[in-house]
């Protein structure tokens, strides 16, 4: 018997807990929605959701912003990129990571990705060494982390200082080492179809109390630098206060609500991922037609999207492929199309970045499907989306498709 028609929407989250709204309707109603807009000796709530993100990551500091492309932009120009600064990031990633590097006037040197969709080491080396980069943002696309302790022996050695794009990793360990705490600085995303939801929002941690001063006046301090909840002393600051320019990226109270509560309930959500994407995973093993990219025993991962190969795969057959499972109500995204579709750009369609070969990147996307897991769908749900796309790849197998 076919399976039924999927019915639920893949970009519905589940609601901000009721603490969260209360906490929001009572910072509209004290009218203090600035976050350095406090009373006497309080705590706003952005310096609150700073000090419990560091606590919970494990990072001396954090600084809350207005979006997880400002943690990078920030990041980096904290980090000492001035124009025309080459800056290597991964063939593979969404759009803000050569956004961020471009905002800066830096370059975006390009590397190679792997059949797992994590960074290829080698070409990292080559392309560092060829391209002089002082710096990488490395994106942990699609919360796939590379051999992490491999990467901090290269890029040690060729004295580069990391910087991690965590927008799909938050909760993602390595080694039982988080994401985001393997080089100076680790980038979160808070923006809707991350792993926390305030709408749009961003997170900025490091150890490094020097780059943190920086940061915390770049993202709009003014001179309020000490109404930080996990900021560096004062006398950081005297150094730099006035070198540092203001570039307004500051993050409200109002967002800082919405996200405390869900940081208490991060870990039971990712639990909640992980079912669902085991369950879609352990299904779609079964063929082999499909790829999965592999999961190291080291990596402690956060399923809330799934990406699976079907290497060889034609154009034609890719498009036909996407269109058979939509018309069923599932909503596969293909990261080898020619223009892209929602989110699906890649490095051929980022036009303001010098033009560059990746042709492993480019194989390997063009037989790439991506599905999200959002924590609305039941582990029965991920039972239904499975049979589908076994269907449907059963069906391309047959030729039904072409
Ligand atoms: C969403 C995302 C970002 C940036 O987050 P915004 O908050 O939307 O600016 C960065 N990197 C990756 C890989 C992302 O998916």
């Amino acid at each position: 018997m076919a399976p039924g028609r999927f019915e639920k929407s893949f970009t519905q989250q589940t609601p901000i807990p009721d603490s969260g709204i209360e906490a929001a309707v009572a910072v509209m109603r004290s009218g203090r929605l600035h976050r350095y807009n406090t009373r006497g000796a309080e705590e706003s709530e952005a310096m609150a959701l700073e000090r419990e993100f560091a606590l919970w990551q494990g990072a001396r500091f954090c600084l809350a912003v207005a979006s997880g492309g400002q943690a990078m932009q920030i990041a980096l120009r904290a980090a000492g990129v001035t124009p025309g600064d080459a800056v290597l990031t991964n063939g593979f990633t969404l759009a803000p990571v050569p956004g961020a590097i471009a905002a800066v006037g830096g370059r975006p040197v390009l590397a190679e990705i792997t059949e797992d969709l994590v960074i290829d080491l080698d070409d990292l080396a080559i392309k560092a060494r060829a391209s002089g980069a002082r710096i990488l943002l490395l994106s942990h696309m699609r919360g796939h982390l590379c051999d992490m302790a491999r990467l901090v022996q290269i890029v040690g050695d060729l004295g580069i200082t990391l910087i991690e794009d965590c927008a799909h990793t938050m909760g993602a360990k390595w080694d039982g080492r988080a994401s985001g705490s393997f080089g100076l600085a680790g980038c979160f995303s808070t923006q809707t179809y991350k792993h926390m939801n305030s709408g749009e929002g961003g997170l900025l941690t490091s150890d490094d109390a020097a780059f943190m001063a920086r940061a915390t006046i770049l993202s709009g301090s003014y001179m309020l630098y000490e109404r930080h909840g996990a900021g560096p002393a004062a006398e950081v600051y005297q150094a730099l206060r006035l070198e540092t320019p203001n570039c307004s990226a500051r993050m409200d109270s109002l967002r800082a609500a919405l996200l405390r509560p869900q940081l208490r309930e991060i870990e039971a959500a990712i639990a909640g991922w992980n079912a669902r994407y085991d369950r879609v995973a352990g299904h779609l093993a079964k063929s082999p037609a499909i790829r999965l990219p592999k999961r190291p025993e080291a990596e402690t991962y956060v399923g809330s999207s799934i990406q699976f190969r079907l290497p060889g795969i034609s154009r034609a057959r890719a498009k036909a492929f996407v269109a058979v499972l939509a018309a069923v109500g599932v909503e596969v995204k293909w990261f080898g199309g020619a223009e892209p579709v929602g989110f699906t750009s890649d490095h051929h369609s980022w036009r303001y970045v010098a033009a560059q070969d990746l042709p492993r990147t480019d194989a390997i996307l063009a037989g790439l499907f991506d599905m999200r897991l959002p924590l609305t769908f039941s582990l029965s749900d991920c039972d239904l989306l499975a049979d589908h796309i076994l269907s449907a790849v059963a069906a391309l197998q047959h030729g039904e498709t072409a």
